[in-house]
């Protein structure tokens, strides 16, 4: 499989501090950041499961009871109370 890199427009580094210098990818399961110009690199699970979720697992706990809900995609806004426009 292609793995395609792709810089991060107006991202900063978080590490060396520079501005479009992190480019990211993705496999499978995974996504990758990692930077030109300093040895940073960072990676997450695309399912969200290297964050604390407590509304994933109240769904995930619900699944078994619950079927009036239909399915809700990933991409679904977990927080919409936490969003600042
Ligand atoms: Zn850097």
């Amino acid at each position: 499989m292609t793995i395609v890199k792709r810089f991060i427009a107006g991202a900063v580094c978080p590490r060396c501090g520079e501005m479009d210098t992190l480019k990211m990818y993705r496999d499978e399961d995974r996504e990758y950041r990692e930077c030109v110009r300093c040895d940073f690199s960072d990676s997450m699970a695309m399912d969200g499961s290297d964050q604390p979720s407590e509304e994933l697992e109240t769904r995930v706990n619900r699944a078994g009871k619950v079927e009036l809900e239909p399915a809700q995609p990933l991409n679904f806004v977990p927080n919409p109370g936490t969003t600042k426009h």
